[in-house]
């Protein structure tokens, strides 16, 4: 669904992704894991665009993503995003912010788009807080709203940049327990995280950045089990 072939990004003088290479099948779960400043972000914006890279190729179901005459929110139609601070529209109630995208930006008719949302706030369990101000929303629920209305755009591909990062440690699970039913159901996601619990029992994959490179990859158990990069090792070393 994904492959990304000699990325590369910098920030100035700064080298973030040093030839990343990558491949996500359709149904995989991959998680990211790597220390903070090791370009896990930068790589997840490239593959949805929120940065341009500076060499190198992605493609999106066969389409290069640095050709001229991609359609840039036509991709982000299909890849639903969710941030570690949850984006929400504050002057909006959840089911205003579920069905917004979907709404101006596919069309879709009122009516229909609330039945959508509802779906999928019912499948998050908030289908009893769709009136509801967000702001009067704990921030696992904030984050559970936020996973409904990137569903509501039916992507075929979700990226989660540390979804549990801000929240406190007992609201984690809610968040990781919709993010493990998603994984279920088949989507493909691309998962940045330090809950190495969920990485290992959840993803198909586990990738090690380390300064700009993918280190290492393999199956949970490779990762966790028998590690061979010594920066893995280390890194590892810190969480269990
Ligand atoms: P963290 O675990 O802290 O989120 P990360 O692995 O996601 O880290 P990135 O956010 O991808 O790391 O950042 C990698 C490096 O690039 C960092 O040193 C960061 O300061 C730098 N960086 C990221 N975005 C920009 C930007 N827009 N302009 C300048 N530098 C940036
Ligand atoms: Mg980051």
């Amino acid at each position: 669904m994904v492959r990304i072939e000699g990325l590369r990004k910098s920030f100035g003088n700064l080298e973030v992704l040093r030839d990343i290479n990558l491949a996500v099948m359709p149904g995989e779960v991959v998680t990211i894991i790597g220390a903070s400043g090791s370009g896990k972000s930068t790589l997840l914006r490239c593959i949805n665009l929120l940065e341009t890279p500076d060499a190198g190729h992605v493609w999106f179901h066969g389409a290069d993503l640095a050709a001229e005459h991609v359609d840039v929110n036509r991709l982000r139609e299909k890849i639903g995003m969710v941030f570690q601070g949850f984006n929400l529209f504050n002057n909006m109630n959840v089911l205003d912010n579920c069905t917004l995208a979907p709404v101006t930006l596919k069309k879709m008719k009122k009516p229909e788009a609330e039945q959508v949302a509802m779906r999928h706030l019912e499948a998050v369990g908030l289908a009893n807080f769709a009136k509801a101000d967000v702001n009067n929303l704990s921030g696992g629920q904030k984050q559970r709203v936020a996973i409904a209305r990137a569903l509501c755009m039916q992507p075929d591909l979700m990226l989660f940049d540390e979804p549990t990062s801000a929240l406190d440690p007992e609201i984690v699970g809610e968040v990781l327990e919709v993010m493990r039913g998603l994984a279920r159901d088949g989507m493909t996601m691309v998962v940045v995280t330090h809950e190495m619990q969920f990485a290992k029992t959840v993803s198909d994959r586990v990738v090690f950045m380390d300064k700009g490179i993918i280190a290492e990859e393999g199956s949970p158990a490779e990762i966790f089990g028998s590690p061979k990069h010594p920066r893995t090792r280390e890194f590892l070393a810190r969480y269990l």
